[in-house]
């Protein structure tokens, strides 16, 4: 649900969007909302009762817009949930477990508010779930509902290339990826690692797994907290801070 369905025109067309709607693991519909007014000049918004700046979304047309579209998944059989996402800063911490919460559902609803936000009856009695994709304010919520979008689909199976690729990522068990390097094996004065080179899968995987750790132990010392590690691992990365070699916070 946007004012601005332009606004997705690109991404949607795209890219891994552009190939998860071809094999038809996902469709995506914009809807404006401004289709749903039922007064003479289509007003979206209005003053903020109580005075102060800017303009509020009003609810009817939000309500209307979203009830019709849940009434038409309803119409095609669809009995299970329907989760109606706000985007809004106040909302809870967007994270690659809400992504992968999201990722199972079949249909989801996005409102993207506008302006100063939206009336607050639409937060209490419309949306079942409220995101924010990170503590600052944006101008509207369709680069929010994008990336929210796009972090969802990508996890759909055969959305990306290869299945392996969402498995190590970062942040899929609250550690950083580690570093990684293509051709060429040298680069300027800059080499590529032996051990990836070596073919020994078992020393790359060793080395890939400490370079995880070791990197959020620097990095994200909060991430490292919440990660599954070995009795080994842990005591692994009390001895590099204990020897001064890895600092948190600091690389
Ligand atoms: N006055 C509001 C901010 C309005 S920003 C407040 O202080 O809370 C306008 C719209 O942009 C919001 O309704 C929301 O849909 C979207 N938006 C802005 N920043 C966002 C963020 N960090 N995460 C999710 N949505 C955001």
């Amino acid at each position: 649900m946007t004012l601005f369905p332009a606004m997705f025109d690109g991404p949607f067309s795209t890219g891994i969007f552009q190939r998860a709607r071809e094999k038809g693991l996902v469709t995506l519909n914009t809807h404006n909302f401004r289709e749903w007014t039922q007064d003479r000049h289509h007003a979206v918004d209005d003053t903020v009762y109580g005075g102060g700046a800017g303009m509020v979304l009003k609810p009817e047309p939000l309500f209307n817009a979203t009830e019709s579209i849940i009434a038409g998944i309803r119409e095609g059989g669809w009995k299970g949930e329907i989760p109606v996402v706000l985007m809004t800063p106040q909302g809870r911490l967007f994270s690659q477990r809400t992504a992968e919460e999201y990722s199972v559902r079949s249909h989801i609803i996005i409102l993207c508010g506008e302006y100063e936000g939206v009336d607050e009856r639409i937060r209490v009695h419309l949306a079942t779930d409220e995101i924010s994709i990170g503590d600052y304010v944006l101008s509207g919520g369709e680069i929010p509902a994008m990336a929210f979008i796009n972090a969802v689909v990508r996890l759909i199976p055969g959305v990306l290339g290869s299945e392996e690729s969402a498995l190590h990522e970062s942040h899929t068990d609250s550690l950083l990826e580690h570093p990684q390097y293509t051709r060429p094996p040298a680069f300027r004065d800059w080499k590529v690692p032996d051990v990836l080179l070596s073919g020994n899968h078992q020393e790359v995987e060793k080395w890939r797994r400490e370079q995880s750790l070791i990197r959020t132990a620097i990095r994200r010392p909060d991430l490292l907290k919440k990660a599954h590690l070995s009795p080994k691992e842990k005591q692994l990365i009390e001895k590099l801070v204990k020897e001064g070699k890895i600092t948190p916070g600091e690389e």
